[in-house]
């Protein structure tokens, strides 16, 4: 990664922050197992921030079951937050997706999302920290 971001931290210090699984995902663009992960079917309501940066990233209500055993979103919280480019990679060609604030690793970015935006980001739960809504 050639580009700036507001927040960068050299190799160790991310590894010294970030959980195990969360430095695998984000600093190095592992992907967890579908269905053995900490939000595929978490259905509180919330924001979920960047487990990197804490920027907020995605919400709830954005939040839909796709049955792919990851987080699933048909839209970021806003335009912003997050970036895509082209991964070759794995013998296919998809869209990464990654924050615009840190450049972590979050997921890939599918075409067969539900409507209205026939997306479906498709996202590790490890790059993610979940911050329920509070009722008061
Ligand atoms: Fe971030």
């Amino acid at each position: 990664m050639s580009k700036k971001y507001s927040v960068e931290k050299s190799r160790d210090e991310w590894k010294k922050e970030l959980s195990e699984a969360a430095f695998r995902v984000l600093r190095k663009k592992g992907t967890e197992p579908a269905f053995n992960n900490d939000y595929f079917a978490n259905d509180k309501p919330g924001i979920y921030h960047c487990a990197g940066c804490g920027q907020e990233l995605f919400s709830s209500e954005d939040k839909y079951k796709s049955g792919s055993g990851w987080p699933s979103f048909t839209r970021p919280a806003s335009k912003e937050v997050v970036e895509t480019e082209i991964d070759n990679t794995m013998g296919m060609q998809r869209i990464e997706v990654h924050c615009s604030q840190c450049g972590g690793h979050l997921g890939h970015l599918f075409k067969d999302g539900p409507q209205p935006t026939g997306l479906r980001y498709c996202l590790n739960s490890a790059a993610l920290d979940f911050i329920a809504e509070v009722n008061n």
